[in-house]
This record gives C-alpha cells, structure tokens and sequence, in this order.
C-alpha cells in the first residue's frame, strides 16, 4: 500500500525504515535537510531493543559514546560531588550509551532502503482523513498526496494530534523551559574530558560536554510559568543573562552561544486515541514523554517499530493494525509519561533547601548498593 509519513525525524525515518519492505513509503520532511544542531541523549529501554531488532543498533552505537559519569560544579570552579556512569551502564546489561540527537537520525538515514520517497523541504499544511479508506496530505507547495495511510511523527507540537482526539492538540507544559546548542572549542572539550559537567544550582541548570574532540555540547534548562505554551524565541542575550554566573567553564561556552539554537519548553503530549481513519499518530506527536522522562528518542523508534509491526501482522486489515498497534504499545509510552511527570518537581531543585536534599542523594549514591539500586530503578521506569 501507499504510505505517507510527515516529518522525517527520528520517529519518521525509524518508521520508513520498517514500512520499506512491504509498502510503497514516502516521508515529507519540512526541513531543508536532517536537522543539525542538538543535545547528548541517553539511549536506552524499549528503543533500545527495537534498534537492535531493525538492524540499526549497530550504526547508532557506532555514533553514541559511553560517559565516565557526571562532575557537580559550582560558582567558585569548584566539584561538588561526581555520579559514575557504570552502575546505570551495568544496571541496563550494557544496553546504554549516550549519542547527540542528531547523529540518531544521520544513523537511521544511513541505513533507509532506497525505496524510500524522502523529500526534504516539504512542509505540509493540510492533513485529512478522505474515506473510503484514504487519506490525504497537501503540502505549503499545494501538492495533494492521497495514500492508503497517513502518519503524522511531526513531533510534540503536531496540529494533527487535534484532528485525530479533538481537545488534546495542545502541548503539556511541565514547568521548564530548555535551550542546547553545539559549538567548536577543542581546548574546552579536552578540559571536559568523559565527565559531563551539570551545576548545582537551584532554579537553573547548565550541562557542558565534550561532544567529540572538537565540540562542545550546551544545554541549559530553567523552571518558567506552567501556563504558556507558545515556542520561546530564543534569544542569545537572554541566554546569556539568565545562565551566567553557574561555572567558569559554562561562562566559557556563554561567549559562543550562535544566533540560532534550540530553545522551548519542556512538554508532554497526550491523545486518548492516536487515529482516526486513515490517519494516525506516532512518536512525539503521540506521546511526548519530554526530557524528563530521558526516554524520547527510545520511546519515538519503540513506537515507530510497535506500528510496522501491528501493520504487517494486519495485512491488508489496517484498522485491525492500527487497534493492535494502540493497545500493544500505550501501556509502555504511558508508564514512560508517567515517570517524565514523577520527576517534574526534582528536576531543578526550586529552593535551597531542595538543592541540599538532593546534594545528600548524590552522597548516598556513592554508597555501596545504594547506586545500584537506584540505577536498576531509573532503568526500569
Ligand atoms: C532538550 C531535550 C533533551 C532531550 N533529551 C532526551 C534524552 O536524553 N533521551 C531521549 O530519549 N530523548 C530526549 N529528548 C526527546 C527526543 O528528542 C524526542 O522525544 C524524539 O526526538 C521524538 O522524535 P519524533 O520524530 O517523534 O519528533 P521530532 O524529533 O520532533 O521530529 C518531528 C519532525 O517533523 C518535522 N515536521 C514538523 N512539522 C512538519 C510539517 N508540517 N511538515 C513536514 N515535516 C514536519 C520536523 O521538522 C521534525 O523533523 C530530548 C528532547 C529535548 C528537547
């Protein structure tokens, strides 16, 4: 059948890459190319597995690297404690490294059949169920795609997650706001050495990382109203104002933040149901775990994976597939949502006195036991 994808990120061509096969696939993809630009995310979990199953594991782990752990620091230069990766690495039998956003999707694209229709530079405006047994697309060009189904892995903030459950297209904000950029200082990068560095501040946090020999990876994060969902804009000088004064080497990758680089707030998504018709949901547009949850990625290639599968097992029956799907893999995006929200409050501690709380857990981690305990726990949220 005649498969239409938008958005051609992590979700997009996780699922292309399954649908290849069996179905005439094509993905449009708004961006001009893959997306640049991006943070160090944990890979780990359901995805985790589901790459290994498509095949892809291989390519990603090639691109991911495994960290020593995290170094706490303060105003003054100074550490205030260190977390080591190898309880987490040990606790998840080895199915864990880290790797930047973007080399997920440069991996899957790798490894994309050449069956696959990729169109970069294809925003679409218009997606609708037509019946019978159709949907459609229209791109901001005014081409008009029908195809036999449409999926939406057009992320969080996804219009068509209105159309598919009415009253649950906005976003769930969860009290913060983020902003990460990538920058070259082969000189930071060596100081940075295999430990991430993350302030231990209260209100805001900053994260630095050597991202390769060469690049630095940014990534700030601050506690902001619950109430608005508008996109920030973001704002150099703003950024620089609001995160100044964590670390001197975080003050370091202050003076090179580009005129461009990701900046929104934290979020969920929820749909009571993920299609409608010929239309369906998938990754974030579905189910945006948010970082919180550090599970996006893995959940968007879990879930890709989930609904090729559903879809194959249906044949020609695509409702019967597209019910499978939904009933197989909500229980897991739901228990991953779950623990994104548990986390929302300690994830920048607001008060002095929740900072020192959490400066007495990382004390405790360092005790026998207790780090891997609470390593299988993370794991296995
Ligand atoms: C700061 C930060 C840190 C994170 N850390 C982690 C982590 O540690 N671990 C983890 O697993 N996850 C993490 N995540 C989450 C993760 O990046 C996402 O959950 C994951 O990439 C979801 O993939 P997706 O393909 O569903 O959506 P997206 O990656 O958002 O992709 C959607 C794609 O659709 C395209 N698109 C949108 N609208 C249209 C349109 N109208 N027409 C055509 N194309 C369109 C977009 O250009 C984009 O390429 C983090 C996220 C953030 C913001």
């Amino acid at each position: 059948m005649d498969i239409t994808i938008v958005g051609g990120g992590v979700c997009g061509l996780a699922l292309a890459h399954e649908l290849a096969p069996d179905h005439r696939v094509t993905v449009l993809e708004s961006s001009p190319g893959p997306r640049g630009g991006g943070y160090m995310i944990d890979f780990f979990g359901p995805g985790f597995v589901a790459a290994e199953r498509m095949g892809v594991l291989e390519e990603l782990r090639l691109r991911g690297h495994v960290f020593d752990g995290v170094r706490y620091g303060l105003p003054d230069g100074s550490d205030s404690g260190t977390i080591d990766a190898g309880p987490l690495v040990e606790a998840a039998g080895g199915r864990y490294f880290s790797i930047l956003r973007p080399e997920v999707e440069l991996g899957l694209l790798a490894q994309l059949p050449d069956s696959v229709d990729l169109r970069y530079g294809t925003r679409v405006v218009e997606v609708e169920d037509v019946g019978p047994e159709r949907a459609a697309v229209v791109t901001a060009g005014g081409e008009v795609l029908t195809s036999d189904l449409v999926v939406a892995c057009d992320g969080v903030r996804s219009p068509v997650r209105e159309q598919v459950a009415p009253g649950h297209g906005p976003i769930l904000p969860m009290g913060y706001r983020a902003a990460s950029y990538l920058y070259e200082d082969p000189q930071l990068a060596h100081e940075l050495g295999e430990r991430m560095l993350m302030s231990d501040s209260i209100q805001r946090v900053g994260w630095l990382y050597a991202a390769d020999v060469d690049q630095v990876g940014v990534m700030f994060a601050e506690r902001v109203d619950r109430q608005g969902t508008e996109r920030p804009v973001p704002d150099p000088d703003r950024l620089c104002r609001r995160f100044s004064g964590l670390h001197p080497q975080i003050d370091r990758a202050l003076t090179h933040v580009p005129d461009s680089f990701y900046d929104d707030l934290v979020a969920q998504s929820h749909a009571p149901r993920w299609s409608r018709g010929r239309v369906v949901l998938a990754g974030d547009a579905a189910h945006a775990p948010s970082l919180l949850a550090g599970q996006g990625t893995s959940l968007a290639i879990a879930g890709a994976e989930a609904l090729a599968r559903s879809l194959r097992a249906a044949g020609p029956h695509i409702e019967v597939g597209l019910a499978e799907y939904e009933r197989r893999w909500r229980p897991t995006a739901e228990k991953v949502r779950r623990s994104g929200r548990l986390s929302a409050s300690a994830f920048i501690p607001a008060t002095t006195f929740q900072l020192r709380v959490q400066q007495v857990g990382r004390r405790a981690m360092g005790l026998p036991g207790v780090s891997r305990l609470l390593s299988r726990q993370f794991v296995a949220a």
